[in-house]
């Protein structure tokens, strides 16, 4: 250890490891504290029997190029062992009356299918492609806020204007007002659109930044999944030396005079550091971690006001049985409809993982149903009706599988429902919110400072700093908060 400074790391998911990372990478002593047994937070999955149930990656933006790229390499989540697959279809939407929604990630491709249910559109049709394209030429930065100059912002400008052009044109709108100002003509294509997302609030430039990216083959998905992803980065902090603590929660940041000094644990352990990094849920780590003691009227807003990403259930079946699909996430348009005791406000998802050969042995399938269920419902629940109603939602969720997947129920071997009270008890994630605030026209730009007023020495990192959240921008920020210490150390930042 010799005279090297001291980091701890609360919180070992994508953004902590990330920390641990870049801080061994650039000669600091660092541990990482993770209340779990295991690494990678959100970004995981779960073994039963041998099929592995996965929570988290669809997709990566970033897996080919750009500057999460380079972070993705940096950190092993894209090693060279790392296979990525890019899916010609992102998902099938399907209305009450079995009509469908196909949207495919080749936008040539897709702009002739939606010509294909209404030709009279063309112009509104052919201005979406366009905007997406426009859109799709954004590219991140890769330093911290801090760090950046005008002529940082002047080459970006240039480099990526026409994002920015629908930034300014679109970033004030949400996704239902965007379409409806495309003039649709087709009241059938309109209302297929519409549909895409159940949250009206969803911003329209976060709905063309993702399509860009898959336009441009830059978010793919990584056989092995999120499991994989976290395997991947815990190697690469251990062997650079680096040390997780797991099965401790950090209850207390120290702080002396407005700096921190290191971390409390629930069982009373104290533990010093030079630096205190957090990569813990958002909300916890201001509120609780610090005691509330270094709000701001902003940070005090954006918890107060800005809408966060439903709670979800998880029902993952093991299927005895090779079970085909074209379509590996299906959406299913079902308001009104009940899982359980969950009202659905719009939708449920089912996922096949044929494409991922991790998931399930040979010949057997891996199915996962997915809907939001707001955390109130769960908050109060005692261990009696938790119980019963775990119970109703695989009921449920059997009829579900049986009519996607007719003859498959009998072949189930293994059904496992997760709940937002699972999230909460794995991750502490603020109110089972697993991805932080949903990207709104009021904030899809933000960004929170990783930086708290008045608190030295101390950083914050995580989905919890980006509205839409997401393993790229958090990874991400897991690297800034390593260039601001260096900084404060007088140290030059390396990546490698
Ligand atoms: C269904 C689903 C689909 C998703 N799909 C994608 C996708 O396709 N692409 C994508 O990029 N992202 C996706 N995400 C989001 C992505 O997984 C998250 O944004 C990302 O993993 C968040 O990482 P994080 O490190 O910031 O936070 P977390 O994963 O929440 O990590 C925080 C860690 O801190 C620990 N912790 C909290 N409090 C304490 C404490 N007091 N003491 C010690 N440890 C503590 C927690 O246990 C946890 O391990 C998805 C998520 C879900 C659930």
């Amino acid at each position: 250890m010799g005279n090297k400074k001291k980091i701890i790391v609360i919180g070992g998911g994508v953004s902590g490891m990330s920390v641990g990372i870049y801080a061994q990478i650039n000669g600091f002593d660092s541990q990482i504290i993770e209340r779990h047994s295991i690494a990678g937070g959100i970004c995981t999955a779960w073994f039963r029997k041998k099929y592995r149930f996965d929570y988290s990656i669809q997709w990566l933006v970033g897996t080919k190029e750009g500057a999460f790229h380079d972070t993705m390499c940096e950190t092993g989540i894209i090693d060279d062992s790392t296979e990525i697959i890019n899916a010609e279809i992102h998902n099938r939407n399907v209305a009450k009356d079995g009509t469908d929604l196909i949207i495919y990630t080749n936008l040539w491709k897709w702009e002739k299918y939606l010509l294909s249910i209404s030709r009279k559109d063309w112009k509104a049709i052919s201005r979406l492609c366009r905007d997406i394209r426009w859109a799709s030429h954004l590219r991140p930065f890769d330093i911290a806020p801090a760090f950046r100059t005008p002529l940082h912002y002047f080459i970006a400008f240039f480099k990526c204007f026409p994002s920015l052009c629908m930034a300014a044109l679109h970033k004030g709108q949400t996704y239902t007002e965007y379409i409806k100002s495309l003039k649709i003509k087709s009241p059938e294509l309109e209302d297929k659109l519409l549909n895409i997302y159940g949250e009206g609030n969803y911003s329209a430039y976060a709905f063309l930044l993702i399509m860009g990216w898959y336009f441009r083959k830059n978010a793919g998905y990584p056989i092995g999944g999120s499991l994989g992803v976290a395997e991947r980065m815990q190697k690469r902090y251990e062997s650079l030396g680096g040390e997780f603590i797991f099965k401790k929660n950090v209850e207390e940041i120290i702080i002396e005079n407005n700096i921190a000094k290191g971390v409390r644990l629930s069982d009373g352990t104290i533990m010093e550091a030079d630096y205190v990094v957090s990569a813990a849920d958002g909300h916890n780590t201001l509120y609780n971690l610090l005691k509330g003691k270094y709000r701001s009227p902003k940070l005090d807003k954006v918890y107060a006001s800005w809408k966060l990403f439903t709670s979800m259930v998880q029902v993952s079946f093991g299927i005895n049985k090779d079970l085909k699909t074209d379509f590996n996430i299906q959406v299913i348009l079902a308001e009104g409809e009940k899982i359980g005791s969950t009202t659905l406000a719009h939708n449920y998802r089912i996922l096949n993982y044929n494409f991922d050969p991790t998931m399930a042995p040979e010949g057997k399938s891996c199915i996962i149903i997915r809907y939001d269920s707001p955390f109130q419902l769960w908050e109060k629940m005692t261990d009696e009706e938790y119980k019963e109603e775990k119970k109703k939602i695989e009921e449920d969720a059997l009829k579900i599988l049986e009519k996607h997947y007719p003859g498959s129920t009998e072949f189930v071997e293994v059904c496992d429902v997760a709940t937002p009270k699972t999230t909460i008890r794995y991750t502490g994630a603020w109110k089972g919110s697993y991805e932080g605030f949903i990207p709104s026209p009021k904030n899809v730009v933000d960004q929170l400072d990783q930086k708290i007023p008045n608190l030295d020495h101390f950083y914050l990192a995580g989905q919890w700093l980006f509205p839409g959240g997401g393993i790229p921008p958090s990874v991400h920020s897991g690297k800034w908060a390593i260039q601001l210490i260096c900084r404060d150390e007088g140290k030059k930042f390396v990546s490698k």
